[in-house]
């Protein structure tokens, strides 16, 4: 369910979190090493690998693209003997993380100034925190009272109050577009571009932008900017730069479930884990995840409404279309989802020059279960349900690492692939239903 957050400030209350997360984790030595798959074995290999290893995978096995590892000074020589071994053709594409970190300044500190400095500014623009997210939105909120509500889906593990802003003008129960990001804590440029699509709405509006009068006209926009606001705090400030999952405790001291491997639907069957220290585990049961659970209750409560469905992720600039679970699994309507889905990377294209290559998970990459988009399709049966995969390229080896330059560009593919979608929604409302 979604609530009305009234409170002009919030306290945020942190618990104690267990001493494994104490520290702040680096990433001195640690390398970056992209694996290229030439047959189908070969991707199931590193798919097994996937599943049961301990190895941070920063993208998906593919037979592609390149996939691509961090691995520490420890497992280095092992992991690069199986893989000669099985014939992998390898490349070291960062000798190490920790000095990429630390080159773009984001290198989590608990005194890192941005933390002292809560205000609305280097919000838009920025990786700003999470309270500076919300302090941006109370103050845009307070100018823009006539479209703008600041919603919440409930609490997250940590007591955080995971936010939904709502826009759109008049009317009520009007058709919903539904826009997440950053369920992976350390995808940050997905958490950017959301935010930048609140500020492009409402500013847009304000400028009489017909294009935007329209869209919030025709629609009531939900934008989650922060999907799992427990695990992008900790990437930012008291823990760990290339944290992915939640925070919550789960057995044998493990910390974390991986949220988008989480949601019940075809759960835990493909592309996750069930080791409770792997980055793909998803979780004790399905909705284990609080903020994944709040997610759902948030999408549930809109589901007559809801007509658009868009998740943002990084990186590899990818078009996502459902199913993600299975090689053999596609919606009734998989073919208008991939025609939507070559016409928004079109546009993005000749808007940006960035290109977008389009298909199920599993077409581009390899399977994943218990994914949301996943959930919204088969258990809601949205129409328009997308992924994003956004900048920066395989080619260009910073990964999750982005620097603002690149928040500008990645908004820009955004808005032009959810303007095309939006429009498709609008035609089929306007269709006569059939009869019979
Ligand atoms: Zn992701």
């Amino acid at each position: 369910m979604l609530h009305l957050i009234r409170a002009a400030c919030l306290l945020l209350l942190l618990t104690l979190i267990s001493s494994a997360l104490s520290e702040i984790v680096r990433y001195d030595g640690h390398k970056v090493i992209s694996v290229h798959a030439g047959t189908p074995e070969q991707v199931k290999w590193l798919g097994k690998l996937h599943d049961t290893s301990l190895l941070d995978f920063w993208t998906h096995p593919s037979l592609i693209r390149p996939t691509d590892i961090r691995v520490g000074p420890k497992d280095y020589g092992d992991l690069m003997k199986q893989l000669r071994q099985q014939g992998f053709n390898v490349t070291v594409v960062h000798e190490d993380v920790q000095k990429l970190i630390e080159s773009v300044g984001q290198h989590p500190h608990s005194k890192d100034k941005r933390a002292v400095k809560l205000s609305s500014e280097t919000v838009i623009g920025g990786f700003p925190r999470y309270a500076n997210i919300y302090a941006w939105a109370v103050d845009k909120q307070k100018s823009n009272s006539g479209i703008m509500q600041i919603l919440t889906a409930g609490k997250t593990y940590q007591g955080r109050d995971q936010y939904v802003i709502k826009l759109g003008n008049n009317g009520l129960n009007k058709p919903a577009i539904w826009l997440d990001g950053g369920i992976h804590a350390r995808e940050w440029i997905a958490v950017a571009a959301a935010l930048n699509i609140i500020d492009k709405l409402v500013t847009g509006y304000n400028a009489q932008d017909q294009t935007i009068i329209n869209l919030l006209t025709n629609f009531d926009w939900y934008i989650m900017p922060v999907a799992n606001p427990d695990g992008y705090e900790y990437s930012h400030t008291s823990g760990n730069r290339l944290w992915r999952k939640t925070l919550t405790p789960h057995k044998y001291g493990a910390v974390g479930a991986d949220p988008n491997r989480n949601w019940g639907y075809q759960w835990c069957i493909t592309g996750a884990s069930h080791v409770t220290t792997s980055n793909q585990f998803c979780g004790s049961h399905p909705w284990s995840e609080k903020c994944v659970d709040n997610m759902r209750g948030a999408l549930d409560s809109i589901k007559t409404r809801l007509k658009v469905y868009m998740t943002l992720h990084s990186y590899g600039q990818m078009w996502f279309v459902p199913y993600a679970w299975s090689r053999i699994a596609y919606p009734q309507d998989y073919q208008t989802l991939v025609m939507t889905g070559r016409s928004a990377v079109s546009a993005i294209q000749r808007a940006t020059g960035a290109v977008y290559s389009v298909g199920r998970v599993p077409d581009l990459l390899y399977e994943a279960s218990g994914s949301s988009m996943d959930w919204v399709k088969g258990y809601l049966g949205t129409p328009y349900v997308f992924g994003m995969e956004l900048r920066p390229t395989q080619n260009i080896p910073n990964g999750f690492i982005t620097t603002t330059d690149s928040i500008a560009p990645a908004t820009e593919d955004v808005w032009q692939g959810l303007k095309v979608v939006a429009q498709r929604a609008q035609m089929d409302l306007r269709k006569p239903s059939v009869i019979g």
